[in-house]
């Protein structure tokens, strides 16, 4: 089986690109300028180097031995929190600025839930002296405070989304509305591995990095290029595709994506996809999608921003329906705990969104003597403010 998208821009029978007429032309040159793109070793040359002496890569991979303790089995944390800006966001606005420049665009636009890829674009539109118009959800906006701050000091435009929860989905809508009335200068740098084709591909593509250092940095550590398991959080599903994405076909791995259940999967409260969705289409490709019976997506919630998504990208889909990967869900309680107990254990504040992959580790049951990566996707600075509240700090 193919786990990867075929010419037509589908992942089985998820994915293809759903935009209105008027957004032909720029989804046509979009993938004639990045199937150029990716083979032009020019490209490859700068994306190698950005990532290397800008964003600080390869990023670690890090046994992590009081938490390896605390569940017997070997547990090693892909540091992508160390990374330039404090997640994973930047691989791919790294890559996709490239494109912007390539497709001569003087204008980007971006959609960001818990700010991270809005400071992740702000900062390569910094870098290259793009303009940049950042559209965020009004609730995020106040949930991440210190990223705006961030993305205003980088020059960027944040324009608040104020529809449905004025979170994440609302963003997207705004900017998808944007790139619609701006087609002609503008280039639309998506976040995650969802939206129409080619984005969800070139998304992960440009993620993969993640999953390409894990397997080397794995052979060098352990001896071997596999391990047993391999964790990481879902929103729109990027920093797990980029996980997962060089482990696809290696069947003794185990891939678990983890969802965010919020108040728990029956609250009304949540952001499961997998668990409560259905077959739709949302922001321009066939996926996943929570909704009602008579398909209006249901506005989702999770405590952490990044997550706060009610569809997840069609790869994902995929593995979801072909069971290539294992879908899980964790409540906001089970990711706060979790985000306790790593920087009580191994002094790292991660982001809420990746506590939710290492509250799975409680769930499973381990023999001994297995190998696990957690992705750690981003660093908690973001969220003190929510820490405090919680915790009561
Ligand atoms: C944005 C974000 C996520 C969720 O997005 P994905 O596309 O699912 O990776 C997870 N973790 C962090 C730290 C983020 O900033």
């Amino acid at each position: 089986m193919s786990y990867h998208v075929n010419e037509n821009g589908y992942f089985g029978s998820f994915g293809g690109a759903y935009i209105p007429e008027m957004l032909y032309p720029n989804i046509e040159e979009l993938k004639r300028v990045y199937s150029q793109m990716i083979s032009d070793p020019a490209f490859t040359a700068e994306y190698t180097q950005l990532l290397r002496d800008y964003v600080g890569r390869p990023s670690p991979l890090y046994l992590a031995e009081r938490l390896s303790q605390k569940y017997g089995a070997s547990i090693y944390l892909k540091r992508e929190d160390l990374n330039h800006t404090g997640a994973h966001k930047i691989n791919n606005t790294v890559g996709q600025i490239l494109l912007a420049e390539r497709l001569g665009k003087k204008r980007i636009i971006a959609e960001t839930g818990a700010g991270q890829h809005g400071v992740a674009t702000a900062t390569v539109c910094a870098l290259k002296g793009l303009e940049c118009v950042v559209y965020m959800g009004e609730v995020d906006i106040e949930r991440q405070a210190p990223n705006v701050a961030r993305m205003k000091m980088m020059g960027a435009t944040v324009i608040p989304a104020t529809s449905g929860s004025k979170t994440l989905k609302d963003a997207t809508n705004e900017a998808l509305r944007d790139w619609i009335n701006n087609p002609a200068d503008t280039h639309y740098i998506i976040g995650s591995v969802v939206g129409p084709h080619p984005y969800p591909d070139m998304v992960a593509r440009f993620q993969s990095i993640i999953s390409e250092e894990t397997k080397w940095q794995l052979k060098e550590k352990t001896g071997s290029t596999e391990p047993d398991y391999v964790l990481a959080c879902v929103g729109g599903g990027s920093n797990a595709m980029g996980m997962f994405y060089h482990f696809l076909d290696d069947a003794n791995v185990r891939l678990i994506a983890v969802e965010a259940a919020g108040k728990g999967v029956d609250s009304g409260e949540t952001a499961a996809t997998t668990l409560l969705g259905k077959e739709g289409v949302l922001h321009g490709s066939r996926s996943i999608v929570m909704q009602t019976e008579d398909g209006q997506v249901v506005e989702p919630y999770s405590i952490s921003a990044g997550l706060d998504y009610p569809g997840i990208g069609p790869q994902h889909a995929h593995l979801y329906a072909s069971k290539r990967a294992q879908y899980v869900s964790i409540t906001d309680d089970e990711a706060m705990e979790a985000a306790l107990l790593l920087t009580q254990l191994e002094g790292i504040i991660p982001a809420i969104e990746s506590a939710h992959a290492f509250a799975y580790l409680d769930k499973m049951q381990f023999k001994g003597g297995e190998t696990v990566v957690v992705c750690l996707s981003g660093r908690g600075d973001k969220d003190l403010n929510t820490y405090m509240k919680y915790f009561g700090l």
